[in-house]
């Protein structure tokens, strides 16, 4: 049988230009998801037999420009670059048609064919216009696709002209409308593109792309001037270029371009997008006029946040106990199955039982990511970010931040971070990620509820875990205004966001984006949590504790506590403690808090397990009460150390990778909170201790 040729294609656009929409409906269930080599964003890759070729698709992330912010950008860019797809798909909301075009603009720098897709037509229609497809073809001399993504029309039409267009030899050298930049700048790209093409390094970018580029600052492109040998002589160049530029337009090089590149745009859309008279009611235009009120705007944004959780703790919760029953059930089932022993404890206790405590939140992640994909999809979120971004912008934060810090909030800090990949700027990021872990997640809502249970009367518990909240999104927003006024200064990225017109969300889309989402956090966190829980079995369970026959099994255990590894590190870092108000037990629970921070609660309930002995069974928090070794300082000193101390070692991982493996960012990340937290509980326990004298 004969082998099919392979054609290797490109999805390249602006977010939410229904690029991955497309990509399902070319791919079907024929993909998979990956990621590409040393970094964390994700690879989505999927093929299509037509017309006897093999043609692979690939989801680039989406992007606004190839002058590379982000991360996804990078990698995009470096996509277009290195893999040198045969064809690149430039899909377009044609609802944002100008913005959508700045990156065709610099596009068409590249070597590559490209197929331009026009999609959303039909919200561009419902807004009374039209594109003439024909004419923008002709303007760009690239092939011109329009689309309804979301309702697979026009899809069949990509895949012709993929086909056709590898074909067509001749349209392999695509004659392509180029952003014209005038001559006083093609007379400096002349003399940096000859440079260029002398440096081995930088000769496998297309010259004329790069020339653009180093003038329009793109920033991590110029780092790439430092691995080159002629570096001096094109930095020297490129400073001459700057300046004579700046001379001739009183206007900075990168300022003239992206005017350029917008001015070509503007003129496209000008010439193809046609009125058709019959303009329905802007709705979009009608909702935001709330939605977007100065004083509206962030009540109803509170408003949004509340549903979002009415909705998730609604109908999470039957879940939630189901999930716990099944992992109730599981463990039963493997404890019959294996003989009782050391493989059966680990394998029950420690890996069932970790995992299971962790996984529980899974469902109740499951409704919350449905229901912000719902307002993300629906363009609520754009809106939010929006209405946020004066509030954040005072921390030197950007209007995306609050959306990672909401999803550490209610969910855990691991979706908080990898959530952050929708930041532009990598400042912005750091920054976001850095505060994620300080938010309360649902672990350590466990530890303090089982703390503020013991030592504060019912009347006031709700009352103190709002200041807990309330105190967290102070410290997180304090370290957002250290950070970005010493290590991190500079100004949070200028405010970019689009605001697409309201979609009424597709039910597949939004189920979809849960699902990605979610798995994401078990694949990012099981390994790890498996890991943590045998470690946290093992320094618990060993070394074993002689067996006394006079003792219940309550002492039995406790004294295992005591005899154990982690008891033992308990005893030796009390003088750290003590300082702060903690015994060794405390200590203990801290440090297995590392693991999880729920794991704190199971820790003091195997701990306190001894006075169960009076056959009372009393409940956690009551014995803690009763427990002369604890206070009422004590226990917000507790309260206060937990808030701040080490994030847990999921939170720690995610962190490090996704800041690129930096040691510095974890070091600093790890020895700050904890050192933080030391300092804080120590000068509220000491005067709090004086006080009371
Ligand atoms: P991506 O960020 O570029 O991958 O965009 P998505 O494929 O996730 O699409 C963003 C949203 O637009 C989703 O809610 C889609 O259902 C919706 N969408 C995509 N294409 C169309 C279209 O042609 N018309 C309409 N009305 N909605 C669309
Ligand atoms: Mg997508």
């Amino acid at each position: 049988m004969q082998k099919n040729i392979k054609i290797k294609v490109a999805l390249a656009g602006n977010p939410n230009s229904g690029k991955s929409t497309i990509f399902n409906s070319l791919t079907g269930s024929n993909q998979h998801v990956g990621n590409y080599p040393g970094i964390t964003v994700e690879k989505k890759e999927g093929s299509k037999s037509y017309k006897g070729y093999d043609i692979n698709f690939v989801d680039l992330p989406g992007m606004y420009s190839l002058s590379a912010f982000s991360d996804d950008e990078i990698v995009a860019r470096d996509f277009l670059i290195k893999e040198k797809p045969d064809i690149v798909i430039n899909t377009i909301d044609t609802t944002n048609l100008e913005r959508n075009l700045y990156l065709f603009t610099q596009l068409t720098e590249l070597s590559v064919p490209i197929i331009m897709v026009l999609n959303m037509v039909d919200i561009l229609r419902s807004q009374g216009k039209v594109i003439d497809k024909k004419a923008m073809s002709d303007l760009l001399g690239v092939p011109v696709i329009a689309t309804v993504a979301n309702r697979k029309i026009g899809i069949d039409d990509i895949l012709d002209s993929i086909v056709s267009l590898f074909e067509n030899k001749k349209l392999k050298h695509q004659i392509r409308a180029k952003v014209d930049f005038g001559d006083v700048i093609k007379e400096q790209t002349d003399k940096l593109e000859d440079l260029i093409s002398k440096n081995p390094t930088l000769s496998i970018f297309p010259g004329r792309w790069l020339a653009i580029e180093f003038l329009d600052n793109g920033p991590s492109i110029l780092e790439l001037i430092s691995e080159t040998n002629n570096k001096s002589e094109i930095l020297t160049q490129l400073k001459k270029s700057k300046e004579h530029i700046k001379e001739h337009f009183g206007e900075k090089a990168d300022k003239e371009i992206v005017d350029r590149r917008y001015g070509f745009a503007k003129s496209i859309v000008k010439t193809v997008v046609k009125k058709t008279g019959q303009n329905k009611v802007d709705i979009t235009g009608i909702i935001d006029s709330f939605v977007l009120n100065k004083y509206l705007g962030i009540p109803i944004f509170i408003l949004v946040m509340y549903v979002i959780f009415k909705f998730t703790f609604t109908f999470a919760d039957p879940m939630v106990n189901l999930f716990g029953l099944l992992f109730k059930w599981i463990e039963g089932v493997v404890a019959s199955l294996l003989p009782i022993g050391p493989v059966q404890s680990l394998i029950v206790k420690g890996i069932i039982g970790g995992v299971g405590g962790v996984f529980g939140f899974f469902p109740m992640m499951l409704f919350m990511f449905f229901a912000i994909a719902f307002f993300e999809d629906s363009g609520y979120m754009a809106r939010a970010a929006f209405v946020m971004d004066k509030v954040m912008s005072r921390f030197g934060l950007h209007g995306k931040s609050f959306l990672p810090l909401m999803l550490s909030t209610y969910g855990c800090a691991v979706t908080g971070i990898l959530s952050t990949r929708t930041l532009d700027s990598k400042r912005d990021r750091l920054i976001t990620m850095f505060i994620a872990p300080f938010m309360i997640c649902g672990a350590k809502l466990t530890v303090f509820a089982l703390i503020i249970g013991a030592f504060f009367h019912a009347k006031y518990q709700t009352g103190i875990m709002v200041v807990m909240y309330f105190l967290s999104i102070v410290i997180a927003l304090g370290i957002a205004k250290l950070l970005s006024s010493t290590v991190l200064k500079g100004e949070a990225a200028y405010f970019v966001i689009e605001l697409p017109p309201y979609h009424i969300p597709t039910i597949k889309g939004l189920l979809l984006k849960m699902w990605e989402r979610g798995t994401l956090y078990v694949r990012k966190a099981g390994t790890t949590i498996v890991f943590a829980s045998i470690l946290i079995w093992v320094i618990f369970a060993y070394p074993k504790a002689p067996i006394n026959e006079n003792l219940s099994k309550n002492e039995q255990a406790a004294l295992q506590t005591q005899y154990s590894f982690a008891g033992r590190a308990g005893k030796i870092l009390e003088p750290f403690f003590k300082p702060i108000g903690m015994d060794g037990n405390r200590a203990v629970a801290l440090i297995a808090g590392f693991a999880a921070k729920e794991v704190i609660v199971s820790a003091l309930g195997t701990i306190y397990a001894i006075e169960d002995d009076s056959g009372e069974n009393l409940p956690l928090k009551e014995k803690i009460a009763n427990d002369k070794d604890w206070s009422f300082l004590k226990g917000i000193t507790f309260l206060i150390f937990c808030l701040i101390y080490i994030p847990c070692v999921v939170s720690v991982i995610v962190f490090f990778k996704e800041t690129g493996s930096s040691y510095k960012w974890l070091a600093l990340l790890v020895i700050g909170s904890t050192a933080s937290a030391w300092i804080v509980s120590f000068i509220v326990f000491q005067i709090g201790t004086l006080l009371k004298h």
